[in-house]
Formats: structure tokens, C-alpha cells, sequence
């Protein structure tokens, strides 16, 4: 018997050998007896102690082990779940910050334009009243003073503009336009700004072209802003000899290889080159640095004095100039020539490049860059006799600037003003004026708000908008146009400008209108159904619609017109006066005539067709019939027959 495995004595007959398999490993103890040959048991029973060893990977060892590896990889699989765990948070926290930056960023973008609009108001109402003034002064010494206002006025703009721009390159929401324009034009116009103050500094001032063709496709507002910032602090720092500008498609600058270094062949060198009182060499590397300004310049002409500043502007131009993938230099060979040369490199594409296909797509979008020369005459239309009933309703918060623009208009004009959107809603409903000027920042509800809600309103829907917007930037623009904006008007704004676009829009609205009643009123014979034609106009045609469907009803009139499309009896009225000239009475009894000539020509009789047109009775829509076309419907039958 195997004490601990077997149960009971094994007998084994007369074998003298036990084998067992299968043996867990532990402490077992053999025991044997044997009986003699009379069959008695022996009283000694040998034993053996017997010690099955476990195999190595059951050993306390071999446990232990599995343990630490077990341990090992709960900890393991602890710590993967907590750097998950925070690297998630991590996420979310770098999100969370990034919206918090994002919204900081636009709120501080929202705060700048903001700012300059609150800056470019009263920068209008100088310049407005400004350039009314030059045409009543006739001493020259009242002109350059006057002078004086307008540079200076100028002058703030631009530091206004620089610091929102600035404002939307950090949040980098500024973004390219190009579009096609003659760029030499668009150079000298920049630069027109500036002549007048060099000649006042006896400086001269010279731009050459050396630009084989001048049609490129380039964003104008960038170019202005990099061209007029360079201009303007080499006037700043010269005061004698002269300011060359040159436009060319090669480098003609001797350090030529930080330009050329990646074979620029395309695009447009600009160079602008001072005899001012330079720059010291160990600075150039800071001056496009933002706030840098080259502080004790001992290098500089003796008895000069460094202007004021504020070391934005060529930073920013810095910034513009990557925006676009160019290049900017700057050289100042110091004491042995003042002089300072900025030389840029755009990457700009020639207009010939593009083929006629993309040039048609994109003529529609295509800016006319070329603008008449400060002091040019344009002339304004006079609004005729016929437009002395005219109206525009302002809406301007600016109680000032309203009286400014309600003064710079045609006195025949009946203007009406309004305080905010709000109220120039319920205004635009109740006079329905031929033209609503609308500034953009307003309390209570925004010019934006404002354009949308009209433009939306079937009742004035009609009424051309222009947006006083405070920075003629494309996306400002847009986003008026989107709206349904028909025109804007940048602040500050040339009285003349302003005279012109009203008048403008006013004579398409006028010439709009007729076109519409001559469409109404014509007496003509077309075998087509007159709401096709009328697609011209959306809301005509919805009235063509719903005469359509109650054609043959004699009850329909102008009231239950009114009630079909949502409109008082009154706005209904109004909106037709103003669009088409004529009543709704005259518009509905039109169609229905124009109809009736269709009836006639199928061979229906003049009483089947009075019936079949709404009119009450046969006699009646005789004379209507005859007032319309001049001939009765039995003369009408015969003529057509
Ligand atoms: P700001 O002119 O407002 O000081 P900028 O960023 O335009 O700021 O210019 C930075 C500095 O670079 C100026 O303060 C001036 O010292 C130097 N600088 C710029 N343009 C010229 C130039 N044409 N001639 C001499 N120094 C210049």
C-alpha cells in the first residue's frame, strides 16, 4: 500500500513489484507486508518513504514568478488606463484652451473693430466737413491748413487699420484675395497719397515701371497696405534729396542672393529706395520686429531728430509679405551713403498667364482698382423734377454723422432718420423710402441684423441698401453683399462718393420701376401667358400667380390680394407704388386682360371670356377691354383672326 494514495492494501498476489503512475507530486510512505507460507501476515511491515518532487513550474518559485508577472501586469494595465485617462484630459484640457484662446482671439478681433469704428466716425466727421470746406476757401494758406486736417486725418486712419490688422493677423483670420488689376495703376495710386507731403518736404519722388506688362493678379488691400507703410517711413526718415519706387520682374538690388536664392523668376520686385538717414547696420536685424524702433541712431545725419512712432508698421508689413509667400530685404550701406533700400518680392502672377477661360470666370468678381485721382471732377447727377418726391431713410446712431449725410444729399431728397435698426424697420414699413443708408455698428440691432430683416421682409424686400461700413476689407464687403446689401460705402467717405451712389442707385431704382410698369401696362398680343414673363421680378410674378389661380374669380381684389401674400391692404399698396408706379387694382385688372386677349385668340366669345377673367359683366369688360388695347374684343377677334 502507498499511504496517500491508495486507500487500501494492495494484495499482490505472488508479484514482488508495485507500480503506480500518475503520482501527484507530495510525501507518500510504501508499505509492504508479506504473509509466509502458511498464509500468516508477517508482523514486520517494511516501510518507504517516498517524495514525488512537483515539476519546476509548479514549484513555490515558479508560483512566485507567475505572481510578479500577474503583478506586474495589473500595474502595467493600471498605469495604461491612467495615461489614457490623462492624456484624454490632456486632449480635452488643449481643446477647452484652445476655444478659450479662440474666443479671446475674437473677442479681441470683435474689440478692435469695434474700436475702429468708434475711431472712424468722428475721423468722417473731420474729413467730411473738411473737404466741404475746400470748395468754399480761397486763401492758399487756408487750403494747406485744411491740408494739414485732411494728411493728419488720413494719417490716424492708417495707424487705425494697421492695429485691427494686425489684431486679425494674430488670430489669423486675415486672408488673400487676389484679384486681377493693373498693378502699376494701383502703385501710383498708393502713392499719389504721399506726393503732396514730399512736395511740402521738397523731396522728390519718383516711381518707374520697368514691368513689361502691368496686369497682374493681386490683393489690392495688402499691396496698399505694404507699399503705403514703406512710402510712408521713407518720407518719415528723409529730409532732402528723394524717394525712388521701382516696379520691376527682375532684382536690380545688389544683395541679390537673399532674394534669388530660390530662382525667383515670376513675380513682382518692388523697391523703395530713400536718401534718409538710414539705418545702422547691427539694428536692421530688429526693425521688422513688432514695437522696434531703432532708438539711438548715431549713425543717422547729424541735426536730425527721430520722429514719433510706434514700430507697428513694419511688422506688420513683415507679416503681410510672409501672408502672401514673398520676401522682404532691407539695405543701408550706413555712413558712406544714406540711404535705405526695402526691396519686396511677391510672388504675384501675371494676368497673361491665365488662360481666357479663367480670366471670363472671374471677370464678374474682378475689381476696378483703377479709381479716378484725388481732386478729380466727377459730376453728379441732379435728380430731375420728377424725383423731387424721393425718399431715404438713414439709419445711424450717430446723431452727427446722420445730420452730415442727411446735409451732403440733394436737398429735393426727403430724408427720414432713424436710431437703430429696430426702428428704422418699423420706418422702411411705414414710409417704404426708395432708399435706406445704413450705418453697420448700431444699439438695439446692428445695420447687418437690420439689412437681413428688410431684405427678408416681402414688404421692403425692393428697398436698395448701401452699408456704411467701417473697413472696405473684402470680408466686410462680403458680408453686407451677402446679406443683400446692393452697395457699401467705406468710412470715411468722400462726400462726392457718397453723393454719386445714392444717385446711382436711385436712377437703377427709378429706371427698375419703369421698366416694371411698361411690362404691366403694355398692351401687347404675345400668345405666351403673361406670368411667364414676368420672371423679371419675383414678387410681381407671385401676384401674376395668384391672379392666375383666381382668374374667373370676380370677387378677387386687392384686399383678398393683400390677404394671400401676408400684407396689409396698405403695405401692399406702398411695396407696388414703390416698385412698379402702379396701384394693385390696375396690376390684377392687367393681368386679367392680357388674359382675356389669349382667351379671344383661342376662340372663345367676349362674354365667355369676360366670365372666364373675373369681370362681372360682359359690358364692363368691354370697356376695360377697349380702354387697354384700344379696340373692342369683337374688333380684337377680327384683327386677330
Ligand atoms: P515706426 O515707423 O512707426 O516707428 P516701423 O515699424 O515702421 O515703425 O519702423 C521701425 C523702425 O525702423 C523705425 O522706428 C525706424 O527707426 C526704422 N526705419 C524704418 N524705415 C526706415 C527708413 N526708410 N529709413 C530709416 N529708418 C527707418
Amino acid at each position: 500500500m502507498l499511504k496517500g494514495f491508495d486507500e487500501s492494501w494492495v494484495a499482490a498476489g505472488n508479484e514482488n513489484t508495485a507500480t503506480y503512475t500518475k503520482i501527484s507530486p507530495g510525501h507518500y510512505v510504501f508499505i509492504v507486508n508479506a504473509t509466509n507460507t502458511a498464509g500468516e501476515w508477517s508482523p514486520n511491515i517494511k516501510t518507504l518513504n517516498v517524495i514525488i518532487e512537483p515539476p519546476f513550474w509548479q514549484t513555490w518559485w515558479a508560483y512566485c514568478i507567475y505572481g510578479a508577472a500577474l503583478t506586474f501586469l495589473i500595474w502595467g494595465y493600471i498605469q495604461y488606463r491612467i495615461s489614457q485617462v490623462r492624456l484624454h484630459q490632456e486632449v480635452i484640457m488643449k481643446e477647452r484652451e484652445t476655444a478659450q484662446l479662440k474666443a479671446v482671439d475674437e473677442l479681441k478681433s470683435r474689440f478692435f473693430s469695434n474700436i475702429t469704428h468708434e475711431f472712424r466716425t468722428p475721423l468722417t466727421l473731420i474729413l467730411t466737413p473738411a473737404q466741404r470746406l475746400k470748395s468754399t476757401l480761397e486763401k492758399p494758406n487756408q487750403h494747406r491748413w485744411l491740408a494739414a486736417i485732411e494728411r493728419n486725418t488720413y494719417h490716424l486712419l492708417r495707424l487705425i487699420n494697421q492695429l485691427l490688422d494686425l489684431s486679425k493677423l494674430e488670430s489669423s483670420s486675415i486672408v488673400i484675395h487676389e484679384l486681377q488689376g493693373d498693378i502699376v495703376e494701383t502703385t501710383n495710386r498708393i502713392v499719389q497719397t504721399f506726393r503732396e507731403e514730399a512736395e511740402s518736404k521738397g523731396i522728390s519722388f519718383m516711381v518707374s515701371n520697368e514691368l513689361s506688362s502691368s496686369g497682374y493678379w493681386f490683393d489690392a488691400d495688402k499691396l496698399e497696405q505694404i507699399v503705403g507703410n514703406l512710402v510712408a517711413n521713407a518720407l518719415k526718415f528723409t529730409t532732402q534729396g528723394s524717394i525712388a519706387i521701382t516696379l520691376s520682374a527682375e532684382h536690380s538690388s545688389s544683395n541679390k542672393k537673399e532674394i534669388e536664392q530660390d530662382k525667383k523668376t515670376t513675380g513682382v520686385f518692388i523697391t523703395i529706395n530713400d536718401t534718409g538717414i538710414g539705418i545702422p547696420p547691427e539694428q536692421l536685424p530688429y526693425i521688422f520686429n513688432r514695437f522696434y524702433q531703432v532708438e539711438d541712431n548715431t549713425l543717422g545725419k547729424s541735426g536730425y531728430t527721430q520722429p514719433q512712432g510706434s514700430g507697428i508698421g513694419l511688422s506688420l508689413v513683415k507679416e503681410l509679405v510672409d501672408l502672401q509667400k514673398g520676401n522682404i530685404i532691407v539695405e543701408s550701406p550706413g555712413i558712406e551713403n544714406w540711404q535705405t533700400t526695402f526691396t519686396v518680392w511677391l510672388p504675384y502672377r501675371s494676368a497673361n498667364d491665365i488662360n481666357l477661360s479663367e480670366e471670363n470666370n472671374n471677370s464678374s468678381l474682378a475689381e476696378t482698382v483703377s479709381l479716378s485721382p484725388a481732386g478729380f471732377n466727377v459730376s453728379i447727377p441732379e435728380p430731375s423734377e420728377g424725383e423731387n418726391n424721393l425718399s431715404v431713410l438713414l439709419v445711424e446712431d450717430n446723431a452727427e454723422l446722420a445730420y452730415f449725410i442727411a446735409d451732403s444729399l440733394p436737398g429735393i431728397y426727403k430724408i427720414t432718420q432713424a436710431g437703430n435698426g429696430k426702428e428704422g424697420l418699423e420706418k422702411a414699413v411705414s414710409i417704404m423710402p426708395d432708399l435706406v443708408i445704413s450705418d453697420v455698428l448700431m444699439p438695439v440691432m446692428n445695420g447687418y441684423e437690420f439689412c437681413r430683416e428688410l431684405k427678408t421682409d416681402d414688404r421692403t424686400s425692393h428697398i436698395p441698401v448701401i452699408m456704411l461700413t467701417a473697413k472696405a476689407s473684402f470680408d466686410n464687403r462680403m458680408e453686407g453683399l451677402t446679406l443683400g446689401a446692393d452697395d457699401y460705402l467705406t468710412k470715411p467717405f468722400h462726400v462726392q462718393e457718397l453723393q454719386l451712389r445714392v444717385a446711382n442707385l436711385l436712377d437703377r431704382q427709378q429706371r427698375m420701376r419703369e421698366k416694371l410698369q411698361k411690362e404691366i401696362s403694355r398692351a401687347d398680343t404675345a400668345n405666351s401667358s403673361p406670368a411667364e414673363e414676368s420672371a423679371g421680378n419675383i414678387f410681381i410674378k407671385k401676384i401674376y400667380e395668384l391672379a392666375e389661380e383666381k382668374l374667373d374669380d370676380t370677387s378677387f381684389g386687392v384686399q383678398e390680394l393683400a390677404t394671400e401674400i401676408n400684407m396689409s391692404r396698405a403695405s401692399l399698396h406702398r411695396k407696388l407704388k414703390s416698385l412698379t408706379g402702379l396701384a394693385a387694382g390696375d396690376i390684377i385688372r392687367n393681368y386679367r386682360l392680357k388674359r382675356a386677349a389669349l382667351f379671344l385668340k383661342e376662340g372663345f366669345n367676349s362674354s365667355e371670356t369676360a366670365y372666364k377673367t373675373g369681370f362681372d359683366s360682359p359690358a364692363y369688360f368691354s370697356k376695360c377691354f377697349k380702354d387697354f388695347y384700344g379696340v373692342t374684343p369683337l374688333e380684337f377677334v377680327q384683327k386677330n383672326r
